[in-house]
C-alpha cells in the first residue's frame, strides 16, 4: 500500500550531502506534456491522464481521465467509498476547467461514481458553471450516469463508526507533530481510509493540472469534503478560484487543505494572479500561502494548505503551511513524487 508518507525527496540520493531544506525546494525538471497532482496518491490520477497527454490529446480530457482514476480507487477522500460527512451520507465535490476559462462544477452530489465527469457535462452541455445536491443528482442521471448504493464502504462505514464514539468535529490535516495516522486494516487502495486515536481523521483532495502537447492547460479538483463535516458543507475544491483556477496565458493552479481557508483568499486564482505579476509557480504558492496565514498565524498552526502550480512553460512549484505534503509529477511514463517546500 502506497501512503502520503512513502515518497521520494527529489534528489535525495543523488545529492546527499545537500541539506534538507535545499532538498525540498528543488524543482523537478519537466518537458511537455506533464501532468501534477496532489498528493503521492496523484500516481493513480497521473497514470490515467498520462496516456491522453502521451498521444498527444487535450489537457482536458487527460484531467478528466486523473479524476475517473481517482473515483475509482476505493479512498478516504474521493468517490462515493469516502468518508461521510457527520450524518452519514458520503457528500462528493468536483469541477473541471479549460484552456478557455470553460468550466463546470458539482458540488453536495450523492450516489454518482464519478462527480469530475458530472462537472464536465455541466459545463459543456448547459449555461451553467455549478449545479448542487439533488438538482446536480438528478442532471447526472439524465445524463446516463447510475445511481450508486447508498450504502458506506467498508472501510468508512468502520471510520465512521470509530468517529461517532467521540462525534468530535476536529479536521487533521497533516499538522506538524499531530497524531499519527492508525490505518484501516481493510484499507487497499493507495490512500486508503486512516483514523487517529483521538477521533480525528485525514482529508486529502485530488487536484489535477496539466499541459498538452500543444502547450494548453486544463484542470480538475474531486473529493468528498472534509469527513465528518456538517451536512450540507461545500468546500474550496469545487468553487472555481478556490480550489481550482487555469488562465491559459499564465497557468493551472489547484490545492488541498482547510477548504475554508482557500475560499476566504479565492486560493487558486491568486496564485494564477501571482504568476501573472513575474511570480515563479514556486514564489506564486509561497506568496499565496503566506497571505493566508498571516491572517491568523496562531490558527494557521492547526491547518493545512498546500497548492500545486503549473505554468505555461510548464514549470512546476508547491507550497505548504505544514509538512509532509507531496505532489506527483508525471512528465515521462514513470510518475515521481515530490515533497513540496513547507512554510
Ligand atoms: N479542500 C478540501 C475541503 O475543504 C479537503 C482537502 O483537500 O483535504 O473540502
Amino acid at each position: 500500500m502506497t501512503t502520503r508518507r512513502h515518497f521520494l525527496r527529489w534528489g535525495a540520493f543523488a545529492l546527499p550531502q545537500f541539506n534538507l531544506k535545499n532538498l525540498l525546494i528543488e524543482k523537478p525538471p519537466v518537458s511537455k506534456p506533464v501532468v501534477v497532482s496532489t498528493w503521492d496518491s496523484g500516481k493513480t490520477a497521473n497514470n490515467g491522464a498520462w496516456p491522453v497527454l502521451k498521444s498527444g490529446g487535450r489537457a482536458l480530457d487527460a484531467v478528466e481521465q486523473a479524476g475517473i482514476a481517482s473515483e475509482n480507487e476505493q479512498s478516504c477522500c474521493v468517490g462515493v467509498g469516502a468518508n461521510p460527512d457527520r450524518d452519514g451520507h458520503v457528500t462528493l465535490d468536483a469541477c473541471i476547467m479549460d484552456n478557455q476559462f470553460n468550466c463546470g462544477s458539482v458540488v453536495f452530489l450523492e450516489r454518482i461514481k464519478h462527480p469530475v465527469s458530472v462537472a464536465r457535462k455541466v459545463m459543456e452541455t448547459t449555461p451553467h458553471v455549478m449545479l448542487a445536491g439533488a438538482g446536480a443528482q438528478q442532471f447526472a442521471l439524465a445524463n446516463g450516469f447510475t445511481l450508486e448504493s447508498d450504502k458506506l464502504s467498508a472501510d468508512a462505514r468502520k471510520t465512521y463508526e470509530h468517529w461517532l464514539k467521540k462525534s468530535a468535529y476536529k479536521p487533521v490535516i497533516n499538522v506538524e507533530n499531530g497524531p499519527k495516522p492508525r490505518p484501516s486494516k481493510k484499507g487497499n487502495g493507495p490512500f486508503a481510509p486512516s483514523y487517529f486515536d483521538d477521533g480525528s481523521v485525514n482529508h486529502d483532495t485530488m487536484g489535477t493540472i496539466a499541459l498538452d502537447s500543444a502547450g494548453n492547460l486544463s484542470g480538475m479538483c474531486t473529493t468528498s469534503g472534509m469527513a465528518f463535516k456538517m451536512h450540507g458543507r461545500v468546500g474550496d475544491s469545487p468553487i472555481i478560484g478556490a480550489g481550482l483556477y487555469v488562465d491559459n496565458e499564465i497557468g493551472a493552479v489547484t490545492c488541498t487543505g482547510q477548504g475554508e481557508e482557500v475560499i476566504r483568499m479565492c486560493g487558486a486564482h491568486l496564485v494564477v494572479e501571482l504568476m501573472r505579476q513575474g511570480n515563479t509557480p514556486q514564489e506564486a504558492c509561497r506568496a499565496a500561502v503566506e497571505r493566508i496565514v498571516k491572517r491568523d498565524p496562531e490558527r494557521a498552526k492547526t491547518f493545512q494548505v498546500a497548492f500545486i502550480a503549473l505554468n505555461k512553460a510548464g514549470e512546476i512549484g508547491a507550497y505548504s503551511v505544514q509538512k509532509d505534503f507531496t505532489y506527483t509529477v508525471t512528465s515521462n511514463e514513470t510518475p515521481t513524487t515530490v515533497l513540496a517546500a513547507k512554510r
